[in-house]
């Protein structure tokens, strides 16, 4: 068995998420996490997955893995990173969160525009429900929804006040299955006892991205090997949060 270091930002949104900026393209995505030196990012838009295979085929000749990713906002307005084993994992997924997302038409000019593209970053349709609500789904709804599809969750950045897992409950339930929390400053001890910490830059726009990384050593940069090293298996580890 051979392991490497493997330096992943988890946490990337598109031009999908309203809040972020429209250079979030595809290509520019990728483009800017092979300059940062990334080898790994997930894309995570707010409660869709809808332009997370295009990420994908954009990075497909370069040295880059690209998880497909969402941050999911439960009932609770608690923020969740979701990770999948592969892109039809996660748009069987979206499918189902879209089902679950209140009816409420996003207004642009309010919250700002979702456009769904290609991997230029054309636009090819607007997502016309709002993106940044919460689901009609529980915490442990959504947990169990990742875990059956075998995924990842990561409640988002739990040292924040907002739209945090700590900061809507006060705690983490300790049954809740999670793989680890995301932290968004570098000190360890804001991590509740017990959880491994990941930290990702929750880019909105371009210059953001890994700009917070974690560091993984990996056998390779896949889910199966983020989910061994999270649980520290067989030598595989985080090593480092930058
Ligand atoms: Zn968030
Ligand atoms: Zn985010």
């Amino acid at each position: 068995m051979m392991v490497r270091v493997y330096a992943a930002d988890l946490h990337v949104h598109t031009c999908l998420s309203p809040c972020a900026d429209e250079e979030m393209s595809p290509k520019n995505i990728v483009r800017t996490a092979v300059g940062q030196m990334l080898d790994i990012i997930a894309v995570a838009d707010h409660n869709s997955g809808k332009n997370a295979r295009v990420v994908m085929e954009a990075a497909a000749d370069l040295p880059l893995t690209v998880i497909a990713g969402m941050e999911v906002q439960s009932r609770e307005e608690v923020h969740l990173l979701s990770l999948f084993g592969s892109v039809e994992i996660l748009e069987e997924w979206d499918a189902f969160v879209y089902q679950h997302l209140p009816d409420v038409r996003n207004d642009p000019d309010v919250f700002g525009y979702q456009p769904i593209v290609d991997k230029e970053g054309y636009v090819l349709r607007f997502e016309e429900k709002l993106l940044i609500n919460s689901l009609d789904l529980s915490l442990e709804e959504v947990v169990k929804g990742i875990a059956d599809r075998d995924g990842i969750c990561i409640p988002a950045h739990v040292d924040r006040e907002a739209f945090s897992i700590i900061g809507q409950l006060g705690y983490i339930p300790p049954e809740l299955p999670i793989a680890a929390v995301e932290i968004m400053g570098r000190q360890r001890d804001t991590v509740p006892e017990g959880y491994e910490a990941v930290t990702a830059s929750d880019a909105h726009f371009l210059r953001a991205i890994g700009t917070k990384r974690t560091l993984f050593l990996l056998e390779a940069p896949t889910l199966e090997e983020i989910h061994r090293g999270l649980r520290s298996e067989g030598g595989r580890r985080v090593t480092e949060l930058s």
